[in-house]
């Protein structure tokens, strides 16, 4: 089958679109063949490398499929060939105390497939391999290349919002990167949950998506001074929720917009992990900062009836052949492209 291989860390030089053995399914895998997969940010961790995470090599990278099972494993009952699937991309033992509880993120064998699986293994190919229990069936109301842009961010977001920050009627949210691939999830549930988002992108046009999204304000975080205008929206109360995921570049600000008692979800750091805190805010205004990590199976599935009733949408972006995955990579990084990237693997064009 053809994918995209690196053997080394580096820049998008390193990414090869490459001949590869097609994935054979263990007992309780299946074999998918994709229709379409997605970019997301962790993509271009793996690649780069990130200190004190092994990057298995060689890699395919990928953590969102949508496909068509082709084959599966001597113990599979729960999927059947011929099945219309996506993936949920947490892969954990589904044994431990941690898993049985919900909580697979905290299994000692957690990792996110695509992205700590290897060699190889990942989504950006004609074909991919993931355990059984990590597929569902993909949305009767989405193509194959919508559905593929939505499992990652969507369980991502729902997670940061509904079970960590416990998202309430009428809560301001602040959403950094609100045009990116997280950003259009969270517009969406805040929405859901008769929110008020504040959308923060770099561009007019992003800016005019997140208002077609159902962002009630709008911020040009290059052009308005984002703490002042927080203010002004929110009456001098600020933001009962920040929506974080950009890291060292804007957290001091989102401290800033943070109203006393208020809730920062953050699940990433892109402009930087070393972030300035004034811990006084901590305790004097009781902030209260929350980690959140992909989120599982179950709030997937939460998450997905609303996609399935047409109240939560995939933005898809850019459709791409795989093979113009650095293009993809390079869009994502310079903050030019707004909602998702899907890529198109040859034996599905
Ligand atoms: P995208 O690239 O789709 O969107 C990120 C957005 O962030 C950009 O569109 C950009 O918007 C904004 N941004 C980038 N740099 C800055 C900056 N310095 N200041 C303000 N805004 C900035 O990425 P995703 O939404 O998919 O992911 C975002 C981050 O979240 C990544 O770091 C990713 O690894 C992480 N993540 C973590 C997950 C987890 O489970 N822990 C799951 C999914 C993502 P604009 O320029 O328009 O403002």
């Amino acid at each position: 089958m053809k994918a995209i291989v690196f053997e080394r860390n580096g820049g998008c030089e390193v990414l090869r679109y490459t001949e590869t053995p097609t994935p054979k399914a263990g007992p309780n895998d299946v074999v998918i063949q994709v229709k379409a997969s997605a970019c997301n940010f962790n993509d271009i961790w793996a690649r780069r490398g990130l200190p004190g995470m092994k990057i298995i090599l060689p890699h395919i990278s990928g953590s969102d499929a949508s496909g068509v099972v082709v084959e599966t494993g001597s113990e599979v009952r729960n999927v059947r060939v011929g099945d219309e699937v996506v993936v949920h991309c947490g892969i954990s033992c589904r044994e431990c105390d941690y898993c049985t509880r919900g909580e697979e993120f905290f299994c000692p064998q957690f990792k996110i497939w695509g992205f700590q699986t290897g060699p190889l293994d990942g989504a950006h190919g004609d074909y991919c391999r993931v355990p059984a229990v990590n597929v569902l069936p993909k949305p009767r109301n989405l193509s194959h290349v919508e559905a593929a842009t939505m499992p990652l961010v969507l369980v991502t977001v729902w997670r940061m919002l509904v079970t960590r920050a416990r998202i309430q009627a009428g809560d301001f949210v602040l959403i950094w990167g609100a045009a990116g691939g997280l950003g259009v999830m969270a517009i969406q549930v805040a929405k859901l949950y008769n929110a008020r988002p504040i959308a923060v992108a770099s561009s007019d046009d992003k800016l005019e998506l997140c208002s077609q999204l159902g962002a009630e304000f709008v911020l040009h975080r290059k052009k308005h001074d984002v703490f002042q205008e927080v203010r002004k929206i929110t009456n001098g109360r600020r933001a009962d929720i920040v929506f974080e995921h950009t890291g060292s570049d804007t957290w001091p600000l989102s401290m800033q917009c943070l109203k006393w008692g208020g809730t920062i979800v953050t699940c990433g750091a892109t402009s930087g992990f070393d972030a300035h805190m004034d811990i006084r805010l901590l305790w004097n205004k009781q902030q209260n900062y929350l980690g959140s990590h992909l989120g599982n199976k179950g709030e997937l599935m939460d998450a997905m009836r609303f996609v399935e009733r047409g109240l939560i949408k995939p933005v898809v972006g850019k459709v791409l052949p795989l093979r113009e995955i650095a293009h993809a990579q390079e869009l994502m990084e310079t903050n030019t492209i707004a909602g998702k990237i899907a890529m198109i693997p040859p034996a599905a064009a």
